[in-house]
């Protein structure tokens, strides 16, 4: 810290009495007795000098940060974006690369019906009302110009005539990435900032959001030539930022102290899909200069994940888009299916670990034919690793799995013939009851069929900073905009509520990244 100076006379001031009242008083004393100008004053101390200074400093390379590094860069501000970890990308770049928009020109190629209300209502169902509309609103609003601005502006391709039902929406709305990653979208980011002169400062670690007695953030502190996780290593430097800090540094999903304090029952033994630096120190950094931090706890644990491959992997892509959508779910130990496969995913990892906790195992289940609606070369992948494996009958499933023979036939052979006899435009069995089916569903009997075991995984915070649609952090202490910060991505909270539906984060990244950075360009300027 020594390029900080200190209050001495705060210092001094609190004394004995400040170790009385605790480090919760200490944070909120106004400096100088007078009451905070500008919301919830928590910094006694302002950097002596500046190392560098910049029209718009990024917290966070992944969707959100780069978005908004983007657009503020376009709109003529000098920018730099930060980021922990040696690498750029965080969650997004290995993110699965499924994207909604509602109302898209592939869905009216495809004769879907949708609309952003309609959009709108999956996002409020699922998030159990707790979503802010106004942001959900916008979200939704905003969703198909965004992809067609990934497509037009950064080139991200797609595939031509795919798209993805995720649980808990109403139609298929998902535009799916030619390689069923985020990183079709990431590196095409990336390689469009590096054209305007912006490329990543990797291992610079943002250690302190400075926020002055004024009320206003005017820069952060960093530890350059960062070492992941060694919190002291690396040089203490300074950025002072001229017109606003972006914070786009994404989730916790692997910080298991931070996870249990907002969830207790998400301990170690609770793996998780997220890359190893989605941790709270700029969670805990924000909620100490007065940020509004809301809905912590909701934690979406991810129910497609499997125990036989690390993270994230690609068993998700096989359980959701071949077996949740043209598939079925089963608890092996009983043979009976047990959920709407079609259901949100706080619903489905719910069950499963339910289930868990009576000795049960879930597997998700499909044919040929519905594995044939893969990207191409995933399955491959799936089946090399040896997280989906391939039968030639039925009664190898069942004796795979351990599940009683006479109930797994009775189960498939009920939901084909609730297919068969269900009308082909809008097809209805007696579970996937929630959302529409997918056209194209047919019963489940050409061999070969594959199975991949099921393990919910830590996957998405679905709280953090609360925002205005402007894309503006708010006060704690006022319910103000907080002047010179702003924030996108998984760092907020208020969009998706109690659950985020598939595919609905990298929208709300990269529509509410868009807006911090344009936002914060247009900004005045401080000093
Ligand atoms: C495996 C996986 C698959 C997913 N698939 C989908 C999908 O198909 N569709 C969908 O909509 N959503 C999906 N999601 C969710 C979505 O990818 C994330 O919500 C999204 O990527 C978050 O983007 P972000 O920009 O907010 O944060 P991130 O991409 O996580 O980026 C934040 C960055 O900030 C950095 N950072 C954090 N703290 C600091 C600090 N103190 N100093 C400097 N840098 C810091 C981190 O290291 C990280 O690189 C998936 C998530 C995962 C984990």
């Amino acid at each position: 810290m020594s390029d900080e100076k200190s209050n001495l006379s705060r210092r001094g001031f609190l004394g004995a009495g400040g170790a009385i009242m605790g480090g919760l008083a200490l944070t909120q004393l106004p400096l100088d007795g007078a009451a905070p100008k500008g919301g919830t004053v928590v910094d006694s101390t302002m950097p002596r000098k500046w190392d560098e200074t910049f029209d718009v400093v990024i917290v966070g390379s992944g969707f959100a940060g780069l978005a908004a590094a983007y657009e503020a860069k376009k709109a003529g501000a000098s920018v730099v974006v930060l980021e922990k970890m040696p690498t750029a990308g965080g969650n997004s770049i290995i993110n699965g690369g499924i994207v909604s928009a509602a109302g898209s020109p592939l869905q009216a190629r495809m004769g879907i019906k949708d609309s952003p209300e309609l959009m709108a209502k999956d996002m409020m169902v699922a998030g159990l009302g707790l979503n802010h509309p106004d942001l959900v609103k916008l979200i939704s609003e905003k969703s198909t110009e965004t992809v067609l601005w990934t497509i037009s502006e950064l080139g991200v391709k797609y595939l031509d005539n795919e798209l993805v039902q995720e649980g808990g929406h109403t139609v298929k709305r998902s535009y799916k990435t030619y390689n069923s990653s985020g990183s079709a979208i990431v590196l095409p980011q990336l390689a469009k900032l590096k054209a305007l002169g912006v490329e990543p400062r990797l291992e610079t670690f943002v250690t302190r959001i400075y926020r002055d007695k004024d009320g206003r953030v005017k820069g952060l502190q960093i530890r350059e030539g960062y070492e992941f996780p060694k919190a002291d290593s690396g040089k203490l430097k300074t950025i002072r930022a001229r017109k606003g800090v972006v914070l786009a540094h994404g989730g916790f999903g692997q910080d298991v102290a931070y996870r249990m304090i907002q969830d207790p029952k998400l301990t170690a033994k609770v793996e998780s899909t997220n890359q190893p630096g989605a941790t709270a120190e700029m969670w805990r950094e924000a909620s100490r200069i007065g940020c509004n931090i809301i809905q912590g706890d909701w934690i979406q644990v991810g129910p497609w994940a499997s125990p036989d491959e690390k993270g994230f992997g690609l068993a998700p892509h096989f359980a959701q888009e071949a077996a949740s959508m043209y598939g079925i779910w089963l608890d092996a130990t009983t043979g009976k299916r047990f959920i709407d496969e079609l259901a949100n995913r706080k619903i489905r990892a719910d069950a499963i670990m339910m289930l868990m906790n009576q000795g049960h195992k879930c597997i998700a289940f499909a044919d040929a034919k519905a594995v044939s609606r893969l990207t191409p070369g995933v399955l491959d992948k799936l089946q090399k690793s040896g997280v989906v494996k391939a039968y030639n009958t039925l009664e190898a499933v069942a004796d795979a799995y351990g599940m009683p023979r006479a109930a797994f036939l009775e189960t498939v052979a009920k939901y084909n013939t609730n297919i068969r006899n269900s009308d082909p435009k809008n097809p209805k069995d007696d579970i996937k009851v929630s959302t529409r089916l997918p056209e194209g569903t047919v019963p489940l009997e050409t061999a070969p069929f594959y199975v991949s075991r099921l393990l919910p995984k830590v996957h998405h915070c679905m709280g953090g900073i609360y925002t205005n649609t402007a894309a503006q952090a708010m006060d704690v202490s006022t319910d103000k905009p907080i002047e010179g910060l702003y924030a996108a991505g998984e760092a907020t909270g208020g969009v998706h509520g109690a659950v985020r539906l598939g595919s609905c984060a990298v929208i709300d990244c990269l529509v509410m990244g868009r807006a911090a950075g344009s936002n914060a360009a247009k900004a005045k300027a401080w000093g």
